[in-house]
């Protein structure tokens, strides 16, 4: 007898969280960020690069297919 395991990990909402992708202005790394889409379509946020530590002014833009694209400035 075989015995049906319901799985309860099923997510409640679809992944709110996609990658999006800037380039350092500092050391021209390409930089990926995780994106909170559920937090609004326009985000502005300053993050240190990972790569040399220089902060960036990141400008998010969720658009209508819920892709997000990331803008960094130079502080
Ligand atoms: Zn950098």
């Amino acid at each position: 007898m075989t015995k049906s395991k319901t799985s309860k990990r099923r997510k409640t909402r679809p992944s709110t969280d996609v990658a999006a992708m800037y380039v350092c202005d500092s050391c021209g790394e390409e930089i990926v960020v995780p994106v909170d889409i559920s937090a609004g379509t326009h985000q502005d946020y300053v993050e240190d690069c990972p790569v040399c530590c220089h902060p960036m002014t990141l400008h998010v833009d969720i658009d209508a297919d819920g892709e997000a694209h990331v803008e960094g400035a130079h502080e």
